[in-house]
C-alpha cells in the first residue's frame, strides 16, 4: 500500500464533468490499495475572475482581504470533489487550509508554508478515507488566512507529501509531462521522461509554470519524488523530478524556458562614481520592486548608462522611481520599453560544454533577432528580446540543440 498525494490544477476541474473524471481517476488509484490524499486547485478562470472583481471596487484592495477572497475558489472545488467522489461510492472528507493547519508566515498572496499539523489527514486516512485538501492557501499564526501566490497549489502538494512522507506527489495537469518547451509555442517538444531538481527550479524560475518555483524547491529540500502527468490521458509515466543521475549521460541542454512577464528600464548619463548602482536600485529595491538582470555599461565621459529588468506589472512604479532619481543624479535620461521577453536554456550539461553560448547567439542572429541583454549562470543562459520574437526565438533554438530529438 502506497500513500500518494494528487493534485489536480484548474483545467483538470474545470467542469462538473471534469470533476467527475477526476472522482474517477482518484477512486482507481484507491481501490487498487493506495491511501491518496487530493490536492486541488479552483476551476479554470476562477482566481482571475475572483481578482477582477476587486479590481472593480479598488486598485490597490487590502492584502488581506484578497487572499480571503482568491481563497475561495479553492473552497468550492474541494466541496464539489468530495460530493462526485462520494457519489461513485468513496468515502471522502474536504478541507480548507486552515482547518488541516497548513501554517504559513503573514505575507499575503505570496506567504510561505512554515509548518502542516497532518494529524487529522492521517486520521481520516487509517479510516479509509481519501482526503480533499484546497490548494494555494494557509493560514497564519493570527488565524488570518493567507495564499501562497499564482500556481501555488502546487506547492500545497509537495508540502503535504513532505509532511504525511508520501511515497509520491502527482501533479495531473492538462500536459503529459515537462517537455523541452511550452508545447503550447513550439509544437515539435519533447516530453522529458526524467529531469533534475536543479534544471526544474531552473525552468520554473525563468518562467516555465508547468510547476510552481516554491513546489520544486520544497520537493529538493524534503527529496520529494514529483511527478507531473496527464489529467486528460490514461498510463503515461509523465516526467519524474529527480536528482542528479550522474550515471546517465546529460544532454547539454534540457529546455527552452521563456518569460513574457518583463520590463527593462535604462537610466542614461550617470555619473561613473562610486555608490551610483546602490543610489539607482536602493529606491527600487524599498518600493519592494524585484530587480532582475542588471547591466552597466563601461564609462565615456564619466558618465554611464544602467539598465536593468523588472516585472511588468512593476514597470510604471519602477520608472516612476527611476525619474526622480535621475533629476536627483542630474542623469541624461530614462527610458524603458515594456515589450520584451526572456527567453533562456537550461541544461545542467551546460557545465562542461563549451560553444553553447557562441551556438545561441548564431541561431538567433541567422534568424535577425536583436539580442538587448545577456545573463549567464552555470546551467543557464538567458537573452532578452522584442516580444514580437518570442515564438520565433524558442523554435530557432529548440532546432539549432535538436531539442525535438532524444540525446544520445
Ligand atoms: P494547472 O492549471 O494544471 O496548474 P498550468 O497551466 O499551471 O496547469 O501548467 C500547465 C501548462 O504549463 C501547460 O498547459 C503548458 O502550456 C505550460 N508549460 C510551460 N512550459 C512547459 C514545459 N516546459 N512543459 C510542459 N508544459 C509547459
Ligand atoms: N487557483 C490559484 C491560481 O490560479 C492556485 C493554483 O491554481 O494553483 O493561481
Ligand atoms: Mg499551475
Amino acid at each position: 500500500m502506497a500513500l500518494i498525494v494528487q493534485k489536480y490544477g484548474g483545467t483538470s476541474v474545470g467542469t462538473i464533468e471534469r470533476i467527475k473524471a477526476v472522482a474517477e481517476r482518484v477512486k482507481g488509484y484507491r481501490d487498487a490499495g493506495n491511501q491518496v490524499v487530493v490536492v486541488v486547485s479552483a476551476m479554470s478562470g476562477e482566481t482571475n475572475k475572483l481578482i477582477g472583481l476587486a479590481q472593480e471596487i479598488s486598485e490597490n484592495p487590502s492584502p488581506r482581504e484578497m487572499d480571503v477572497l482568491v481563497s475561495t475558489g479553492e473552497q468550492v472545488t474541494i466541496a464539489l470533489l468530495s460530493m462526485a467522489l462520494q457519489a461513485a461510492g468513496v468515502e471522502a472528507r474536504s478541507y480548507t487550509g486552515a482547518q488541516v493547519c497548513i501554517l504559513t508566515d503573514a505575507a499575503h498572496s505570496k506567504a510561505r508554508i512554515s509548518d502542516i499539523d497532518d494529524a487529522r489527514v492521517r486520521a481520516d486516512l487509517n479510516e479509509g478515507r481519501v482526503v480533499v485538501v484546497a490548494g494555494f492557501q494557509g493560514v497564519d499564526q493570527q488565524g488570518n488566512i493567507t495564499t501562497l501566490g499564482r500556481g501555488g497549489s502546487d506547492t500545497t502538494a509537495v508540502a503535504m507529501a513532505a509532511a504525511l512522507k508520501a511515497d509520491e506527489c502527482q501533479i495531473f495537469t492538462d500536459v503529459d509531462g515537462v517537455y523541452t518547451t511550452d508545447p503550447r509555442i513550439e509544437p515539435k517538444a519533447r516530453k522529458l521522461d526524467r529531469i533534475t531538481f536543479e534544471e526544474m527550479l531552473e525552468m520554473a524560475s525563468l518562467g516555465s509554470k508547468v510547476l510552481q518555483i516554491r513546489s520544486v524547491e520544497f520537493a529538493g529540500k524534503y527529496n520529494v519524488p514529483l511527478r507531473v502527468l496527464s489529467s486528460f490521458e490514461e498510463g503515461g509515466e509523465g516526467t519524474l523530478i529527480t536528482l542528479e543521475d550522474e550515471s546517465v549521460e546529460q544532454a547539454k541542454i534540457s529546455g527552452i524556458a521563456f518569460n513574457r512577464d518583463e520590463a527593462k528600464l535604462s537610466i542614461k548619463g550617470v555619473p561613473d562614481q562610486p555608490g551610483v548602482a546602490f543610489s539607482i536600485l536602493g529606491p527600487v529595491a524599498r518600493a519592494n520592486v524585484e530587480v532582475d538582470m542588471i547591466i552597466q555599461n563601461i564609462a565615456q565621459d564619466d558618465t554611464t548608462d544602467f539598465t536593468f529588468t523588472v516585472h511588468r506589472n512593476d514597470y510604471k512604479k519602477a520608472k516612476e522611481i527611476l525619474e526622480n532619481t535621475a533629476r536627483e543624479l542630474k542623469a541624461r535620461e530614462v527610458i524603458g520599453d515594456d515589450k520584451i521577453v526572456k527567453i533562456s536554456i537550461v541544461g545542467v550539461g551546460m557545465r562542461s560544454h563549451a560553444g553553447i553560448a557562441s551556438t545561441m547567439f548564431e541561431a538567433l542572429a541567422r534568424e535577425g533577432i536583436n539580442i538587448r541583454m545577456i545573463s549567464t549562470s552555470e546551467i543557464k543562459i538567458s537573452v532578452v528580446v522584442d516580444e514580437k520574437y518570442l515564438e520565433l526565438g524558442v523554435r530557432t533554438l529548440h532546432e539549432a540543440f535538436n531539442l525535438a530529438e532524444a540525446a544520445g
